[in-house]
């Protein structure tokens, strides 16, 4: 046999210089993996054999190891954020705020540094796509809003953040429950500020590190309508937005966030449904309302029309009889035309019939498999606002009426 060594070199994929026989390939170590085998078991094998190892192919130029778990001989420039490491010289070598968690020491790495240089960081992201390997992990660092949180167990979060570059990030918070139980501070739905995690490729779940708001979102948990109104939109976006870029979404979304935490209670029904409107025509749903569907008579025309879910508009008095969908006259028609315009005026007549047609709307473009959770919520407090005003917004006595709603697993209002 031939020695390997004695083959052309091409680059491995650990970046070293290696080379290939028979669709084999050289790892940075000098062992021979198969083409197609991506890391498998000879990379396992090749973590643990490769102990002493300091060619000049080794991930960590040091005394070697598991690249995940560098040894105390690894030189800071080559080793992995970790949770509550020491604070060092950062990754990419520049000296900056490092991003531990909270209350640990911190990381060795600030979040510009990341990606500036040196080896990449990877994670075992075990049998995935392509079979047992390693995936890229980066921190990172971006404005973000808290959408939501769950319970993970009894001491961790999962905490879902929208940011303008990444879209919707999942981020594990390990033992944050337990921190604030301890009296520190907990993170509030919907706190704007800045999140720092480790992102991992090829994973939904990435790492949580930190997060840091200047501003309490206090005002808006405190009110149900403020809440429940925010709670709505958010969920819009955690149904139709995934992880991609998107700042026009995360400015719009924080803006909308900010107008429901100040504007005065009377304007709130029109701010809430408008800012779901205009989030659904951002998403590419923009609901046809200055024509008749079928006719293409000009609207709002005389008479009740309907509203037709599915068809995304409106259709006329005359094309309407006999039809199917949430009724709405023409005053209901232009306050709707204002709502999705994004400028609502005034106190909303019918204000919880207007959040019924967004909600069926959005359920059915957005394929939302059932109702959004804050509605209900919201719902109730819209009418009972609607009470304190005298009937106006409550929407059982508005010109939009529910009838004949025909969407299956849509509960009518
Ligand atoms: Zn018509």
């Amino acid at each position: 046999m031939a020695d390997p060594r004695a083959v052309p070199a091409l680059p491995c994929r650990w970046g070293g210089t290696g080379s290939t026989r028979d669709g084999g390939r050289r790892d940075r170590c000098g062992r021979w993996r198969h083409e197609g085998s991506q890391c498998g078991i000879g990379e396992r094998r090749w973590a643990g054999e490769r102990r002493g190892h300091t060619g000049p192919g080794s991930l960590s130029a040091g005394r070697g190891g598991h690249p995940l778990r560098p040894t105390a001989g690894t030189p800071p420039g080559n080793r992995p954020a970790r949770r509550g490491g020491r604070a060092g010289v950062c990754e990419g070598g520049v000296p900056g705020r490092s991003a531990g968690a909270p209350g640990s020491a911190g990381g060795p790495a600030c979040a510009t540094g990341i990606g500036g240089g040196g080896a990449p960081l990877l994670y075992r992201r075990g049998r995935g796509r392509g079979g047992w390997g390693f995936g890229q992990v980066s921190l990172v660092t971006v404005p973000a809003v808290l959408l939501r949180s769950y319970p993970y167990s009894e001491s961790s979060l999962v905490l879902r953040f929208l940011t303008p570059e990444h879209g919707v990030v999942s981020a594990l918070a390990k033992g944050v429950r337990r921190r604030s139980s301890r009296g520190e501070t907990p993170m509030e739905t919907f706190q704007r500020g800045s999140l720092t995690f480790l992102y991992r490729e090829e994973r939904d779940l990435h790492g949580f590190r930190d997060f840091q708001s200047p501003i309490s979102s206090r005002p808006l948990a405190g009110d149900l309508l403020r809440f429940s109104g925010a709670s709505f939109l958010a969920e819009l976006v955690l149904t139709h937005t995934m992880q991609e870029a998107n700042s026009r979404l995360f400015t719009h979304l924080v803006g909308l966030l900010d107008r429901i935490e100040t504007e005065a209670r009377a304007e709130l029904p029109g701010v809430i449904l408008s800012g779901a409107w205009t989030l659904l025509l951002d998403f590419g749903f923009p609901p046809a309302l200055a024509e008749c569907l079928d006719c293409g008579e000009e609207l709002p025309g005389e008479g009740m029309g309907r509203f037709d879910v599915e068809g995304g508009g409106i259709r006329c008095g005359v094309c309407a009889r006999g039809g199917e969908g949430p009724r709405i006259g023409p005053e209901a028609q232009v306050d709707l035309r204002r709502l999705v315009s994004g400028t609502p005026s005034g106190p909303l007549r019918g204000a919880a019939a207007h959040l019924s047609l967004v909600e069926r709307y959005a359920l059915y473009h957005l394929a939302g498999r059932r109702p959004f959770h804050a509605t209900t919520l919201l719902r109730t407090s819209l009418v009972q606002l609607g009470t304190e005003d005298g009937g106006e917004g409550g929407g059982e006595m508005g010109p939009m009426e529910e009838e004949g709603a025909s969407l299956p697993g849509i509960p009518d209002a």
